[in-house]
């Protein structure tokens, strides 16, 4: 069954991250976590999914039928003193596909060509190209493609942060390896599912650890 749905909020002061410690700014996307506070969508393993703004219901509805995690963002108004739905985060693949079945609307298929633009963009610096390499050599046994899917997600990620300047060098063993786990976590176990239900992350870590494990064993060699 599902458990009660995954709220993030569009903070409305100046906020930081209470795990990674990162200044997130007056307009941050944030989860409560219980008595652990605020914490920024990196540290709770949402920022793989993608923002699909309120209005548009067939398509909505479909893509959290195709998501096994999604989340409410819900922002405060002040005028009527309560918090307003503004949209919803969503696996790519899920968005996707609900694209797909709603295709025939002119409006949806706008938005998706401005999407894929950004994206270009983003990903159309070296970093990676580098980042990928660095995760064949490190994972040589990685399935054909998944480095590239990694690489994406990294860069997209660092590339939304203030000041983080991402050359090669910073490609480090362990960057690599903790952006591989994340990767892993989303596609390979059971995470997300977890999440989904309700789990504290903490809890669903540690129970697809040992599968991280494996694959990750498999992956290096
Ligand atoms: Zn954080």
């Amino acid at each position: 069954m599902q458990g009660e749905e995954l709220k993030v909020f569009i903070s409305s002061r100046e906020s930081s991250c209470d795990e990674c410690g990162e200044k997130l700014g007056s307009k941050a996307w944030i989860t409560l976590a219980g008595d652990k506070g605020a914490l920024c969508l990196s540290c709770a393993d949402l920022d793989h999914l993608l923002f699909l703004p309120s209005g548009n219901v067939a398509l909505t509805r479909r893509a959290r039928k195709h998501s096994t995690l999604s989340a409410v963002v819900l922002k405060w108004s002040r005028a009527r003193k309560r918090y307003e739905r503004q949209g919803l985060l969503v696996e790519v693949q899920a968005l996707e596909k609900a694209e797909e079945e709603c295709l025939a609307d002119e409006a949806i298929r706008e938005r998706r060509r401005e999407r894929e633009a950004t994206r270009r963009e983003v990903l159309g610096r070296r970093y990676v190209d580098q980042f990928a390499v660095r995760v064949r050599e490190l994972f040589p046994g990685c399935p054909a493609g998944r480095e590239r899917e990694i690489a994406e997600h990294a860069c997209l990620k660092y590339s939304g942060r203030v000041g983080r300047s991402a050359s090669a060098k910073e490609l480090d063993e362990k960057a690599i390896r903790l952006a591989v786990v994340a990767h892993l976590r989303h596609r390979e176990t059971k995470y997300d599912e977890l999440l989904a239900k309700g789990h504290d992350r903490r809890e669903a870590r540690t129970a697809v650890e040992k599968t991280v494990r494996q694959v990750l064993r498999k992956w290096e060699t």
